[in-house]
């Protein structure tokens, strides 16, 4: 069964399709600046162990024409579609099999995810047209997250907000949460139903969730993609008042302020940078801020792996993982040392050398596993698709 994994965004199309019996990956690629003068396919066939690459340059208008654009490139079969769609609110707590009414459900979420559901919703249709009669299934960033108790998804808001206004924790990131749980419990000879693990996505965007038995109990981002730990360019946790103290004080409209929050904060926002590349080599020569923003995100990190402990009881391991988790030996161990009185241990040694596998870095001593695993959101999408396509 061949089945094709379709992530859309504004102006660009990512997608890969996976042979499911040999669990492999037999194409990808991605489609970028859709709807600007000149937009970019880059196309990637896998065979025999070879990469072969394909970059077209042409006027791509829309998400249809990047859709036929796709398929051109694909000359293999295909089964089923998997959608990736960011908000599915409390309407979805699984993927689900697209029908109109799924269409509409995904609609009627869009005033929470209004800069992502609208596209992934284009990209359904697109695909339905590309596509007739192929099942086309979406799986949800907030799938995951849907088991989390009341008591842990709720503000302490007036209740009225929840029911009227859907006002309450999400959580995203939760296709790769899954993963990666799933692939630790895995490596580690359980079943998932049988580990708590602390599972910390720390990318551009950084989520970190506590998992007892398989299923989500908490995570770090909230009603939007905006909380938690200090991010790229993402604030992550404020004091809610400093929102209108700002606008009363500096004269920035509530527009202006949201781009504050989600593009010129975070680490950028302390010392000028986002990638931690660059700021590890600031760093080095003696910026003093760019050593700050480490600190700052090492310790809020800290402090999330304290608290979901707690909420947790028993951890059994930590997961690192994304493009910080799974190469910044620097912020592991920042973030990880003087935590040995929980039973956290590092081999420094091990931490520092790079490795793309799925590894530990963890010493002999330590009671809670430490491992960092790369995540695969898509190869998730696809298991999940295929979960739903055997039910029905
Ligand atoms: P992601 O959103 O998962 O693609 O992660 C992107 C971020 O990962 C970048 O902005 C960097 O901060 C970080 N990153 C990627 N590669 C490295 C690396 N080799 N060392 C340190 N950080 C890295």
């Amino acid at each position: 069964m061949n089945i094709l994994i379709i992530n859309t965004g504004s102006s660009s199309l990512k997608y890969q399709l996976f042979d499911m019996t040999a669990a492999g990956v037999l194409t990808g690629g991605v489609v970028e600046r859709i709807g600007e003068a000149e937009g970019v396919l880059t196309h990637k066939t896998y065979e025999n162990g070879e990469v072969k690459k394909n970059k077209i340059t042409q006027a791509i208008p829309d998400h249809q024409a990047a859709m036929n654009l796709m398929a051109e490139q694909i000359s293999h079969g295909i089964d089923a579609v998997g959608h990736r769609v960011v908000q599915g609110g409390e309407s979805f707590k699984e993927a689900t099999l697209i029908t109109e009414d799924v269409k509409k459900a995904i609609e009627a979420n869009n005033p929470l995810a209004p800069l992502h559901n609208p596209p992934n919703l284009i990209g359904i249709r697109a695909a339905e047209a590309l596509f007739p009669g192929k099942p086309q299934v979406a799986v949800f960033d907030t799938n995951f997250h849907q088991t989390i108790p009341e008591k842990a998804f709720l503000y302490a808001l007036p209740y009225d907000y929840y029911t009227n206004h859907r006002i309450r924790k999400y959580g995203f990131h939760g296709t790769s949460h899954k993963y990666v749980a799933n692939e630790t419990a895995r490596l580690m000879g359980k079943n998932p139903g049988d580990v708590n693990l602390i599972t910390l996505h720390l990318g551009n965007g950084c989520s970190i969730s506590a998992v007892k038995g398989g299923k989500c109990q908490d995570t770090s981002m909230g009603m939007t993609p905006l909380a938690g730990v200090m991010m790229g360019t993402r604030c992550g946790d404020l004091d809610p008042a400093i929102f209108g103290y700002l606008m009363t004080h500096t004269g920035l409209s509530q527009d202006e302020l949201d781009e504050v929050l989600n593009k010129k904060s975070g680490l950028k926002g302390i010392c000028g940078y986002n990638d931690l590349r660059d700021i590890h080599d600031k760093s080095a020569q003696g910026d003093t801020n760019a050593a700050l923003a480490v600190d700052m995100f090492a310790y809020q990190i800290k402090k999330y792996i304290g608290a979901y402990a707690a909420v947790l009881g028993r951890v059994d391991a930590l997961v690192f993982t994304a493009g910080v988790g799974e190469n910044d030996e620097i912020v592991r161990w920042k973030a990880l040392e003087g935590l040995d009185f929980l039973g956290i241990e590092i081999d420094k040694a091990v931490n520092d050398v790079r490795n793309p596998k799925p590894h530990t870095i963890h010493t002999e001593n330590s009671r809670i596993q430490v491992w960092v695993v790369p995540t695969d959101e898509e190869r998730q999408i696809a298991i999940e698709t295929r979960g739903v396509l055997e039910k029905q």
